[in-house]
């Protein structure tokens, strides 16, 4: 009896019928976010976003398609039995031949996906306040919230060369935007009495000092400060807050930064991390966000869940 109970647990879509949101959601860490979340049962994914045709694309295709071709000859059982598999789809095509067992095993693990594009720049509060409110309306909760959005530092922003105003544009989304997000999701979750989950995505950067990018170094100082106090105001609602904080890894935002293709930039990455035979992608931040929205966390509030190959010890 207890094996089989096991088995069913390790086999469960871990975020089943979940309502989620992730901003930042188009590209780089919140992409492949998004793309897990789906993956694991969420019933919808809300992509949160300034870039709209690349996040309706992400969107579109996660499961947001509206109609779908799949190839299929019905004097042939075993195709009939795939094209039922993905009858509760709402739109997309997979190319699938029914004669590759790794083929069907790909389709039938998206046969539900649920994911969904919404405009939102988070630096301003009434625009998270729709994205937040028109999600509890669509789709009647909300479940978790990735408050991942971010940008990086452009100059190198020493202290005592500090441009003001380029603190005041990081800070307006990194920490304004990141505290709205907090905030308007705490709240929806207050209401619907819902304990929910909420994952902001800080930085190593959040821990240590740096030579350049004061800037950056502190805006995710302040994303520490936002989620354990939140944590412990939003504790008494069973509502969890806690962090994931990445060491540098390859992503549209670094690439930009440093002016290098994924693979440059990827290499010079390798050399942060001691853990080696491994280099660190979206994916594995991904993977801790899940950690933590998920019930396999359901006792862990107010954590900074490190994502870096052991470079801060
Ligand atoms: P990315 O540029 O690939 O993705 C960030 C996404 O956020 C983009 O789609 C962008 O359009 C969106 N965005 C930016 N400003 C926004 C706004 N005002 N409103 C809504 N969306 C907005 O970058 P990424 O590397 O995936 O970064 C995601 C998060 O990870 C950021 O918070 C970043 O600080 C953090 N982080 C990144 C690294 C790294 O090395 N890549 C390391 C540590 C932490």
């Amino acid at each position: 009896m207890e094996e089989s109970t096991s088995i069913t647990t390790t086999t469960a879509l871990r975020l089943k019928n979940k309502i989620a949101i992730v901003t930042g959601g188009a590209s780089g860490i919140g992409e492949a976010t998004a793309r897990l979340f789906a993956e694991e049962g969420a019933r919808m994914v809300v992509i949160a976003d300034i870039q709209d045709k690349l996040g309706k694309e992400v969107a579109a295709s996660i499961g947001g398609e509206r109609c779908s071709y799949f190839h299929c000859d019905v004097a042939e059982e075993d195709e009939v039995q795939s094209l039922m598999c993905i009858r509760d789809r709402r739109c997309s095509y997979f190319h699938c031949d029914v004669a590759e067992e790794d083929e069907v095993q790909s389709l039938m693990c998206i046969r539900d996906r649920r994911c969904s594009y919404f405009h939102c720049d988070v630096a301003e509060e009434d625009e998270v306040q729709s994205l937040v409110q028109s999600t509890v309306k669509a789709y009647g909760q909300l479940d978790i919230m990735f408050s991942n959005a971010g940008i990086g530092s452009l100059s190198k922003q020493t202290v005592v060369e500090l441009d003001m105003s380029q603190l005041d544009k990081l800070f307006t989304v990194n920490v304004r935007g990141m505290a709205a997000c907090v905030k308007h999701a705490a709240r929806a979750m207050v209401e619907g009495r819902v304990r929910g989950s909420i994952v902001c995505t800080g930085s190593v950067a959040g821990c240590y000092g740096s030579p350049i990018g004061s800037d950056y170094v502190m805006s995710k100082h302040a994303v520490l400060g936002l989620m354990r106090s939140a944590s412990m105001q939003l504790a008494e609602h069973g509502i969890r807050v806690n962090c994931v904080s990445p060491n540098g890894l390859a992503t549209p935002l670094t690439c930009k930064l440093i002016g290098m293709n994924e693979e440059e930039a990827r290499e010079v990455f390798r050399k942060f991390a001691r853990l080696q035979g491994v280099v660190l992608t979206p994916k594995h931040v991904a993977d801790a966000a899940l950690f933590l929205v998920s019930d396999d966390s359901a006792f862990v509030t107010g954590l900074d869940l490190m994502v870096d190959g052991g470079y801060s010890l």
